[in-house]
């Protein structure tokens, strides 16, 4: 059943895990002649991105109507094909690539009455454990200790946090704050459950104090540390390497298997950050986190927008050998609650599995439209 259809659909919506800040995506809606729909989201975050990742899909849109939602793999080479000039392995190519990817498995899924997981081969384990993924973002550390603590209890595995982030953290600045932090909040979650430190943007480590502070965080038993220098520092990241045994997280800023392959090939990177809406798509995220499982490194889905990428990680980290955790909000606002009937969510700390052909989601079209950018 062909393609008839391909939209562009840029929104913005509040995001409570961020400081209710607004951020921006591009949705895709494909529609085949009997009327299914499949749907995708470039992960661009910035409106100004959503509104350029939209001009490049409509762009692609001829490449895609009157195609077969079977040939995903024959589509993803034609798009990749024709950016060849503006899609040299970065930017904003590989967003549209991601959005009509994703919607393209989605679609191929309803069409065939089969899951997405399924069509990826099925699950390679039988219980995905999921960890809590947020900002630290108040200013007082017992505070955020007893917040985190609170995710964790509901039996979440553990808790990723991001430092350098909008708010009253002021975390990652100063070294005896972050260590009292990591000392309550793991005081605080108890025994078996792991923390990971996120640096943000606002945060600039030089080497030594990366070096200080990995040594320091893996004397506490933090599980890993992510983008202690940002994500493109190859000396700096074998510096660090060299100078701790902590496990260093980075590579949710590539955009394909191709620049996984790269940072993978540094020997300097643990834990692998892959975002569908970014990394070219499910085809991209399979492609690089199979680069992941041949080094056997730890693929990590980068799941921090909305409910349609969420599925795709959902499915991914179910089927690539490779993921091991899958990350959640432990707060859902409305683009992870409302936009869709099911969205991933856990029991008791373990990810429910996808159910239904596709990516297993109906897509709420009012909220959609509602969330609209002007
Ligand atoms: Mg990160």
């Amino acid at each position: 059943m062909l393609v008839t259809s391909v939209e562009a659909l840029p929104v913005s919506y509040q995001e409570p895990t961020d400081h209710n800040r607004f951020r921006s995506v591009c949705l895709v809606k494909i529609t085949d002649a009997e009327g299914r729909v499949g749907w995708g989201e470039a992960c661009t975050y910035f409106p100004e991105a959503s509104r350029a990742a939209a001009q490049i899909i409509e762009g692609f849109a001829p490449l895609v109507i009157g195609q077969s939602p079977r040939d995903i793999e024959a589509i993803w080479q034609a798009l990749k094909a024709h950016s060849w000039w503006y899609g040299t392995g970065t930017g904003i190519a590989s967003f549209a690539i991601s959005g009509i990817d994703i919607a393209l498995w989605d679609l191929k899924g309803k069409q065939l009455g089969t899951s997405v997981l399924d069509l990826l081969g099925g699950p390679v384990r039988e219980a995905l454990p999921a960890i809590a993924s947020l900002h630290g973002t108040k200013a007082s550390i017992a505070e955020m200790a007893e917040e985190i603590a609170g995710h964790t209890a509901t039996g979440l595995h553990g808790a990723k946090v991001g430092f350098g982030k909008a708010g009253d953290a002021h975390l990652g600045f100063d070294e005896a704050r972050d260590l009292d932090f990591v000392d309550q909040v793991m005081a605080a979650m108890g025994p078996g459950k792991d923390l990971m430190i996120d640096l943000g943007v606002k945060n600039h480590w030089d080497i030594a104090t990366a070096i200080r502070r990995a040594r320091a965080f893996e004397a506490r038993g933090v599980a890993w540390l992510e983008e202690p220098l940002g994500h493109d520092d190859p000396e700096g990241y074998a510096a660090l390497r060299a100078g701790s045994g902590i496990r260093i997280a980075y590579g949710e800023r590539e955009w394909n298997a191709r620049g996984v392959e790269r940072i993978v090939a540094t020997g300097t990177v643990d834990v692998v950050g892959l975002d569908p809406g970014r990394v070219e798509g499910i085809t991209g995220f399979r492609k690089a986190a199979e680069i992941c499982a041949l080094h056997r490194r730890q693929a990590n889905a980068h799941n921090f927008s909305t409910a349609i990428v969420g599925a795709a990680s959902q499915a991914l980290s179910f089927a690539c050998s490779a993921c091991h955790v899958l990350e959640l909000q432990p707060v859902y606002g409305p683009a992870q609650r409302d936009l869709v009937d099911r969205p991933v969510w856990h029991e008791n700390g373990f990810v429910n599995r996808p159910e239904g052909p596709g990516l297993g989601i109906e897509i709420n079209e009012d909220l959609v439209a509602s969330a609209r950018l002007a």
